[in-house]
């Protein structure tokens, strides 16, 4: 009875503003006729770009298939580059819809990267066959250099006037130009060790690089004080990688630092933090402070 009682109170309760809603005349007004949005007397001044990042990837798979993965599967980039020698860059998804391409992870302070990103997909192999299955016997941890197939040149200068064209007209922060692997360290490798971003950073002005002189300053400093794993990952957070608070490199952990190295030591990506790793961290957090708007 008593839960009766209470429905039809809720009902009843429920019912009123509807019925008056539908008897004002205000309301009926409003369904007929037809209001004029004024968008130029009155405009604000604090206001930003909705696109913050660009994620950059490899497909792992071959021209046709990375195309119908892309154009009929559950995953999607606003980009596809394909590994063809002609002077198409293919756009799928416009740049004011969402691709599904980040998933989980987070970088700078953001998560859910799918609402505030740029995906550009580049059509390349990853992991070279013949080493695919490297790291089953327990001897290595993490794909070295050699193990990743090489893109071809037209494609990154594809990938420069494409993210050069993307990052001006966004204002997107050169921090904020990233792979996939920066924001899903454990889940993701790519665009993997040979993709060429200190190139792309010297000849075409994109993305964050370190300075080499403040990378050597901090290395050659003999009183540096052997810092703490958590000030090492208060570095990395400051720079804008996810990562946890244990007080070991546990696997998670190494996964961030396998992923920082593929991108800014990519000659040497082995999971394990050493002093030029460390270096190249700090020389980066000399170089680009926090710039980003949460607003
Ligand atoms: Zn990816």
């Amino acid at each position: 009875m008593a839960k009766n009682f209470t429905a039809l109170a809720l009902a009843t309760f429920l019912s009123l503003p509807l019925i008056a809603c539908v008897t004002t005349p205000k309301a009926q007004m409003a369904t007929t006729e037809s209001f004029v949005i004024d968008s130029e007397t009155y405009q604000s001044t604090s206001k930003s770009q909705r696109i913050k990042t660009i994620v950059l990837h490899y497909t792992v798979s071959d021209n046709e298939r990375s195309i119908k993965t892309l154009t009929t599967g559950n995953v999607s980039a606003h980009y596809l580059i394909l590994d063809k020698n002609d002077d198409k860059i293919y756009n799928l998804v416009p740049e004011s819809e969402r691709a599904w391409h980040a998933g989980e992870g987070g970088f700078s302070g953001r998560t859910i990267l799918n609402d505030t990103s740029i995906g550009i997909e580049i059509v390349n192999a990853g992991i070279k066959p013949e080493y695919r299955d490297a790291l089953k016997d327990d001897t290595l941890d993490y794909h070295p250099y050699d193990h990743y197939a090489d893109f071809n040149e037209l494609q990154i200068k594809k990938v420069a006037q494409l993210v050069q064209d993307i990052a001006r007209r966004y204002d997107i922060s050169p921090k904020n130009i990233i792979g996939h692997a920066d924001m899903a360290p454990s889940r993701k490798i790519d665009p993997g060790a040979k993709f060429p971003w200190e190139r792309l950073y010297k000849e075409y002005g994109i993305g964050a690089w370190y300075n080499e002189a403040d990378k050597q300053e901090i290395m050659n400093r003999r009183t540096l004080v052997t810092p703490s794993v958590q000030e090492i990952k208060q570095a990395f957070r400051k720079y804008g990688y996810q990562i946890n608070n244990s007080d070991e490199w546990d696997k998670p952990s190494r996964d961030v630092i396998y992923a920082f190295q593929l991108h800014f030591r990519p000659l040497k990506p082995t999971g394990i933090m050493d002093i030029e790793t460390y270096a190249i961290l700090q020389a980066l957090n000399m170089k680009y402070a926090s710039r980003d708007d949460f607003y």
